[in-house]
C-alpha cells in the first residue's frame, strides 16, 4: 500500500504545526515513517488521503466503541448543529445525559461535563484536595491522567522519594506534591502513606491500565487501595476515560464490583465529540462551585452538540445489553488467533487482554506494571507496526498502547487481521 498523499500532506502540516500533529501519540515517532491522513471513516474501517481502506484498531483512540460514524450519533449531532451550537447557557439535554450516565455507574449520585479527561482528571483532584484539605497525590507509574501538571511527573529514584518532573514546564513544587507508585504493588502504596501520614488526599489509578499496552490489576490490587483508602480518609479516584461505558455499562466499578470515591470519564461518553467528566456521591459534588467552594469551569462544557452525541452513544450502550459480551467474545478470538500464528513464528511474545481492550508485548515475561511493560522489544514493534500497515491495518503507532475492538468489526475482520499477523510475524 501507497502513503504517498500523506506524507506530503504531513509535509506541510509540519510548517504550521508543531510536528504536524495537534497530540504527540499520532506522529510516527516510536515507529518512523509518517502519519496517515484521514480522510473518512465508516464502521470498522478507515479511509485514508491515498484512498486506501484501512482496519482500524486505535478507534480515536477509543471513543468509537460502536464504530465510525454510528448512524444515530451523526444524526443526533446533525439535527442539534441546526439549533444552535453553543449558548453558554443549561439545556435540558444536559441533564438527560446526567441522569442517563448517573443511573448507568454505581455509586454516583453527581456528575459534572467538561471538554476532554484532561479536564476531568485535574479536576477531580482538585475536588479531592478541597474535600479532604490536604495537598498530595499518589499516582502509578505508566498510567495517563492527561497532561495537566501533576500527572506529568516520573518515579524519582526511591521509592518514597517525591516525584520529578517529566516535562519542562512542571515545577518543582507542583512536583512533589505527587508521589509516585508501582502499579500492582500494594505494599509500595502502603509506604507511600505511612511516609507521607495524613498528607494524602487522593490516589489516581487506570482501574485496568491502558496507556502501557493494557495491564489488568492482580488480583486483590484495587481492593487493597480500597481499603488503605479507607483506612486513611484518603479518597479514592478511578479514572476511567478509557475504560469508562467500555468494560461495562458501569465500568470497572461494577466490573469488579469496587467502590470509588471519585469516577473520571471522557473518550466513550462523548460519542466522539470532545468530552469528558467526572463524578461522585453528593457530599463530594456539592464541594463544587457554585454549590461549594471548590472551583471549575468552561465555556463550552456540556456542548450541545457534545451532549446530543454523548447521549446517543449512551442509549446506544444502555438499550443493546448484549454488547459488551459481543465486544468479549471478538477480542478472545483475536487474542486466541494472534497467540497460535504467533507461536507457530517462533515469536517471543505475551497478549494482555480484558473486554474490549487488548495488547501484544514483544516479551516473555509476564507483563504486570510500568518496568515490564517497558522491556517489550521495540525494533520487533516496528516491523508488526509497518508489516501490518502494509497489510491495511492500523493500530496505534507505539508498543505502549491498548487496542479496541468495536462492535463494527466483523469475524472476517478479525480473520484477515489474524492472517496478516501470520504473514508479518514470519519476516522479523
Ligand atoms: C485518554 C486518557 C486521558 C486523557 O483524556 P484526553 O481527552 O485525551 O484529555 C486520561 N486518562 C486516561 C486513562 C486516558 O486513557
Amino acid at each position: 500500500m501507497l502513503y504517498k498523499r500523506s506524507s506530503q500532506l504531513f509535509a506541510e502540516a509540519e510548517k504550521v504545526i508543531p510536528g504536524g500533529v495537534n497530540s504527540p501519540v499520532r506522529a510516527f515517532k516510536a515507529v518512523g515513517g509518517t502519519p496517515i491522513f484521514v480522510k473518512s471513516a465508516k464502521g470498522a474501517y478507515l479511509y485514508d488521503e491515498d484512498g486506501n481502506r484501512l482496519i482500524d484498531y486505535i478507534n480515536s483512540w477509543g471513543p468509537m466503541i460502536l464504530g465510525h460514524a454510528y448512524e444515530p450519533v451523526v444524526q443526533a449531532v446533525i439535527e442539534k448543529a441546526k439549533l444552535g451550537t453553543s449558548f453558554g447557557m443549561p439545556t435540558e439535554l444536559e441533564t438527560q445525559i446526567a441522569a442517563l450516565a448517573v443511573s448507568m455507574v454505581p455509586n454516583i449520585d453527581k456528575i459534572r461535563f467538561v471538554n476532554s479527561g484532561t479536564e476531568a482528571c485535574m479536576s477531580a483532584v482538585r475536588l479531592a484536595r478541597g474535600f479532604t484539605k490536604r495537598d498530595k497525590i499518589i499516582k502509578f507509574a505508566g498510567c495517563y491522567h492527561g497532561h495537566s501538571d501533576s500527572f506529568l511527573i516520573q518515579a524519582g529514584s526511591g521509592a518514597i522519594t517525591f516525584g520529578s518532573p517529566n516535562s519542562p514546564g512542571v515545577t518543582a513544587g507542583t512536583a512533589k506534591d505527587t508521589l509516585l507508585a508501582k502499579y500492582n504493588d500494594l505494599e509500595n502504596v502502603a509506604t507511600l502513606i505511612e511516609a507521607n501520614k495524613n498528607e494524602i488526599a487522593a490516589i489516581i489509578v487506570e482501574p485496568v491500565a491502558g496507556n502501557m499496552g493494557c495491564i489488568p490489576p492482580n488480583k486483590g490490587f484495587l481492593e487493597g487501595l480500597r481499603q488503605l483508602c479507607t483506612d486513611n480518609g484518603i479518597l479514592l479516584i478511578f479514572d476511567e476515560v478509557m475504560t469508562g461505558f467500555r468494560l461495562a455499562r458501569g465500568g470497572v466499578q461494577e466490573l469488579f464490583n469496587i467502590t470509588a470515591d471519585i469516577v473520571c470519564f471522557g473518550k466513550v461518553i462523548g460519542g466522539g465529540l470532545p468530552v469528558g467528566a467526572f463524578a461522585a456521591r453528593e457530599e463530594i459534588m456539592n464541594y463544587l462551585a457554585p454549590l461549594g467552594p471548590v472551583y471549575q469551569a468552561g465555556t463550552l462544557s456540556g456542548n450541545p452538540l457534545a451532549m446530543a452525541a454523548g447521549l446517543a452513544m449512551l442509549q446506544a450502550l444502555d438499550t443493546d445489553r448484549a454488547i459488551f459480551q459481543r465486544l468479549e467474545e471478538k477480542t478472545a478470538y483475536l487474542a486466541a488467533g494472534i497467540d497460535k500464528v504467533l507461536k507457530a513464528n517462533n515469536v517471543t511474545f505475551t497478549i494482555n487482554s480484558i473486554g474490549s481492550m487488548i495488547s501484544v508485548h514483544f516479551d516473555a515475561a509476564p507483563v504486570v506494571d510500568f518496568q515490564t511493560a517497558a522491556n517489550g522489544d521495540n525494533e520487533t514493534f516496528k516491523k508488526f507496526f509497518h508489516g501490518l500497515l502494509q497489510e491495511g491495518i492500523y493500530i496505534a503507532p507505539s508498543a505502549y498502547e491498548t487496542w479496541f475492538i468495536t462492535d463494527a468489526l466483523t469475524y472476517e475482520d478479525l480473520d484477515f487481521t489474524i492472517r496478516a499477523i501470520d504473514k508479518v510475524s514470519k519476516t522479523f
